[in-house]
């Protein structure tokens, strides 16, 4: 996902680019806005979290795109072009420290684990929407 903080800002272009130019491919992609619900589900490992409420917030306020990316060793080279979840921490050049302002609106999510991409991939997207 680019996040509401990522797109209100301008870079759904310039993330994209860095995504399709680092090799991989988009096989669903689409521009949609998360309800409450939506995102209590989708980040219900953190309901415990103190910030739990500040981030369904967060990822509600606004527009998002998600996408299903296909690589070798997609999360794990997908994480490393992500950078780190606190962009103050994240290697240069990754999209947290180009377009991240902080360990909340840190612009973009990506699956930990092949399983959970499998996942939220079926969170977003029905069949008829994956290439
Ligand atoms: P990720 O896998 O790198 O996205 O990191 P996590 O799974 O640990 O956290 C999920 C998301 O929760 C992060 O990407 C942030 O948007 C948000 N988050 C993590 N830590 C904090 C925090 O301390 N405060 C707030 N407000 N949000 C946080």
């Amino acid at each position: 996902m680019i996040k509401p903080d990522a797109v209100e800002n301008g870079h759904i272009g310039a993330i994209l680019e860095k995504i399709t130019a680092a090799g991989f491919k988009i096989v669903a992609m689409k521009y949609t806005q998360l309800s409450v619900r939506d995102a209590q589900e989708f980040y219900a490992i953190h309901k415990e979290r103190p910030f739990f409420g500040e981030l369904v917030e967060f990822m509600t306020r606004g527009p998002i795109v998600s996408a299903i990316l296909e690589k070798e060793n997609a999360v794990e080279d997908f994480r490393a072009l992500i950078g780190a979840t606190n962009p103050a921490e994240a290697a240069e050049g990754t999209v947290r420290k180009m377009f991240a302002k902080d360990i909340a609106e840190n612009a973009i999510h990506g699956s930990d684990s092949d399983e959970n991409a499998a996942i939220e991939s079926a969170f977003h997207f029905s069949g008829r929407e994956i290439f």
